[in-house]
């Protein structure tokens, strides 16, 4: 069975990359009845960042993305690496290396300096040290690294998306460097890579979708993999995500993390159709049929590889807005919803207003009724505040722009006329007063309409009048009809 994985480094807060990477790698796994499971990597200690893997566990929860077994975390798995690491050492396809930090750093700057340059830069001096030697400077404590002796030549292999890859180490072959990898840290800790590729075998992983920036390592990874003799799973490398005006994205650009996102009123289901889309298109009937919205369900039954595609993928906010529209209008018509909408809706309203003039139900019906225009729900009070408050009449000439001055004053006449609704008429009787009136006064519709908008809500577009009204209460929308437009 397929067996996927996600597995972050805890130094930064997830980001839409990392979080598609997680969600490819989950749709994959549902799409084939695999399984999906989370590791964190978390070897590197200097560059943990504090809350960053409660970051983790929140988000993926919070999106849905649900791993299969209880996750792993790569700092509790030292005594692991240690025994595979002897492994490779006694079998000589690793060597301690004891040379000083001075010594790497002059070997570097020679080897840039080569003709041409070198991005290998170790000499192999330590490959060559006798067991006494070895044996000494273990014994006079001196700090050393585990390096991988790679071959000379890296495997070429398939990825999945990208096709055959052949990428060797750009080495310099006047002047024997090598590119041996460290595999274990002078803290004792094991490095990413060998880490990686430990857990990927124990795991059982057999697709791993990651970020292209990976691709480099992956020769690497496969020559580590056939020095344990064991088989690779097979690699996706996805293409990475720029802004639209093509700069990379990057973690540490705050304003793309996925709690930054969720704090500007994000729905993770927007989130997820999104992230969906990023480098992968749906079978072309369903894409066009839908207008690209999805469902996390539906991801699940229609996710396959065969949608990668190569290209850099651009991320658009409006997109996202679109998304969340959709998918907040949604939410608003599912009453279960609705109700945990109000509930987030609530708290910010009663520490504005006294309790008289705000309930569940109002607030309910608004959303019902002219939550189709809401982009995210963090915009509730500045779409529909004049349904708590006396509309801002800021606009007060907006009448007399669509009317001369002698209407204008002929339309104040019929919305004080209007504005004397009996307590109890319903949005049927409304609207059929309304028709009489403006006909009888010789207005237009949309006119006497746009007077009566004026009148209950300001400038603002919203729901349709009967629906205003019945909101507002008879009392609330008489007394605006007949003082708004003095
Ligand atoms: N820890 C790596 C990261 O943060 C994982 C790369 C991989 O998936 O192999 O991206």
């Amino acid at each position: 069975p397929v067996r996927t994985r996600f597995a972050p480094s805890p130094t930064g807060f997830l980001h839409l990359g990392s979080l598609r990477t997680a969600l490819y790698n989950y749709l994959l796994a549902r799409n084939t009845n695999g399984q999906f499971l989370l590791r964190l990597e978390d070897t590197d200690q200097k560059r943990l960042i504090e809350g960053a893997e409660e970051n983790i566990y929140e988000i993926l929860k919070w999106c849905n993305i649900n791993y299969d077994e209880t996750p792993i975390k790569q700092s509790e798995r030292k005594l692991i690496y240690d025994k595979y690491v002897k492994i490779l050492l006694s079998s000589g396809k690793a060597y301690r290396c004891f040379c000083s930090k001075e010594r790497l750093n002059d070997l570097r700057h020679s080897a840039m300096e080569l003709k041409p340059p070198s991005m290998a830069s170790y000499d192999r001096c330590c490959a060559h040290l006798g067991e006494e030697e070895i044996k000494s400077k273990l014994a006079q404590g001196i700090p050393f690294t585990v390096r991988f002796k790679s071959p000379e030549r890296y495997p070429t292999f398939t990825d999945l998306l990208h096709g055959q890859i052949n990428l060797q180490p750009q080495v310099n072959f006047n002047d024997k460097r090598y590119d041996d990898l460290i595999l274990v840290k002078s803290d004792k800790l094991p490095t990413y890579h060998l880490a990686n590729v430990v857990d990927d075998h124990l795991m059982g992983i057999t697709h791993v979708i990651r970020g292209e920036e990976w691709l480099p390592s992956t020769p690497k990874h496969i020559a580590l993999y056939n020095a344990f003799g064991w088989a690779c799973p097979k690699f996706i490398h996805i293409p990475l995500l720029t802004t639209v005006g093509d700069k990379k994205l990057s973690k540490r650009k705050g304003d793309m993390s996925i709690s930054d996102l969720k704090r500007q009123g994000v729905l993770p289901e927007a989130l997820i159709n999104f992230c969906a889309l990023f480098g992968w298109s749906p079978p072309r009937d369903l894409a066009s049929k839908k207008h690209e919205c999805f469902s996390m369900e539906e991801l699940e039954t229609i996710f396959n590889l065969n949608g990668l595609t190569k290209g850099n993928a651009k991320v658009d906010d409006k997109k996202l807005w679109f998304f969340n529209k959709h998918f907040l209008q949604k939410r608003i018509l599912n009453p279960s919803t609705l109700r945990e909408l109000v509930d987030d809706i609530m708290p910010s309203l009663e520490s504005i207003y006294n309790t008289s003039t705000i309930s569940r139900e109002k607030v309910a019906k608004i959303l019902l009724n002219c939550g189709g225009s809401l982009s995210r729900i963090n915009d509730f009070h500045d779409e529909f505040y004049y349904f708590f408050e006396k509309p801002k009449y800021n606009d007060n000439d907006a009448v007399t722009k669509f009317l001369g001055k002698n209407e204008s004053r002929h339309i104040a006449h019929l919305l004080k006329k209007l504005g004397q609704f009996q307590e109890g008429t319903d949005a049927q009787e409304v609207e059929s007063m309304v028709e009489t009136m403006y006909y009888e006064n010789g207005f237009s519709r949309k006119v006497t309409y746009q007077a009566m908008r004026f009148a209950l809500a300001g400038c603002h577009p919203g729901a349709k009048i009967a629906a205003m009204i019945d909101i507002l209460g008879i009392k609330e929308s008489n007394k605006r009809l007949s003082e708004g437009l003095q």
